[in-house]
């Protein structure tokens, strides 16, 4: 083990908790909070990203930050969705670990403790929430199923429940990761990918909605695979697109070339011989070799194309320290 200069945080905890249109939820949220937290004696502040609400969810924010100074706001001008709250949210967070609730009462504030020490005492990078014994409605639960099987597949990570809103991370994680779109599904797998592999999981209790509405449709199943797909090219190409297009291209290209040669040597050797020749048009062949070759060429170009604009791009080289020996 390397020997750490100890660090210095100002609080225990952040908890961030995004919220859209959540009024009613905010002021027993932060009671529940501030009791459980204050029985185990951990300094804490809690963040609260109001994401563009349409109810009065910043002036009850404003009203309850004025009797608990542990309360800290930020108010976007329109709704912007989770990923962005909780991006906003960890840049501003200063706790040791930061900790992640939804703020409609589903997720219980009673599980903090424990994963504020599984990631200082057993070290985990990324704690995750699983919701064991779930209170949604089916037509939530089964495609949740289906999207945490394909998640795990495609990531390698073993989480049974990648989207829990409960989720402890250690301060590092949040502030080298950074969570865009409708990411907010994928932390795991960007913190995974961005070299903190020690994620684990802990059985959360989960509750049914208090009050108000789930701010999410079917339309996440879609978008979530999409983003699935996106951030899994991403995160393997970003640095080296010509690695993925050139390949593909290349491929491409040379099937085309072989399908033009066979089709020439052919149309040579039945000449030779004074045999009779199809012509070339004529064949399917001839159509896919033109295929081939025409894809292979833009897959090419697109490969340029995306290594210029990753070279004129600013974090063409940020790659995250982990430590630094005798360096400033
Ligand atoms: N939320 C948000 N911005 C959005 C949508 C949702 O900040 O655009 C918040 C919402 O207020 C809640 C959390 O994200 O605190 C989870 O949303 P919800 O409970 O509606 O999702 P579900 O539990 O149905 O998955
Ligand atoms: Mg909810």
């Amino acid at each position: 083990m390397s020997k750490r200069l100890p660090q210095h945080f100002p609080v225990e905890i952040s908890v961030v908790i995004p919220l859209l249109n959540e009024a009613e939820s905010l002021p027993e949220l932060t009671r529940w909070i501030h009791r459980v937290l204050a029985q185990h004696g951990l300094t804490y502040e809690v963040i609260l990203i109001d994401d563009g609400s349409t109810d009065n969810s910043w002036e009850v924010i404003e009203e309850l930050a004025q009797a608990d100074t542990h309360l800290r706001g930020i108010r976007f001008n329109r709704n912007y969705g989770k990923s962005a709250a909780l991006n906003v949210a960890f840049r501003a967070a200063v706790g040791r670990v930061v900790c992640t609730m939804d703020a409609d009462l589903q997720d219980s504030p009673e599980e903090l403790p424990e994963l504020y020490r599984m990631i200082t005492e057993e070290h985990y990078d990324l704690v995750s929430g699983w919701k064991k014994k779930r209170f949604d409605p089916l037509s939530k639960t089964i495609p949740t199923k289906l999207f945490n099987g394909v998640t795990r597949w495609i990531s390698g990570i073993k989480l049974h429940d990648f989207n829990c809103g409960l989720k402890a991370y250690d301060q590092r994680v949040v502030k080298g990761i950074e969570v865009y779109g409708e990411m907010h599904r994928y932390i795991p797998v960007i913190a995974k990918w961005n070299g903190f592999a020690r994620i684990g999981e802990k059985s959360v209790q989960h509750q049914e909605r208090k009050y108000g509405v789930t701010k999410f449709g079917l339309e996440r199943f879609v978008y979530g695979f999409l983003d699935l797909l996106s951030i899994t090219f991403v995160s393997r190409f970003r640095r080296r697109p010509m690695h993925f297009f050139g390949t593909m291209g290349t491929l491409s290209f040379l099937l085309g070339m072989i399908i033009t040669l066979w089709l020439g040597g052919q149309k040579v050797y039945l000449a030779l011989n004074n045999l009779k020749a199809r012509d070339v048009t004529a064949q399917p062949l001839f159509f896919l070799a033109l295929v081939a070759v025409v894809v292979g060429v833009q897959l090419f170009l697109a490969g340029f194309l995306a290594e210029m604009i990753s070279l004129s791009g600013a974090r063409r080289n940020d790659y995250l320290v982990r430590e630094k020996l005798n360096i400033k």
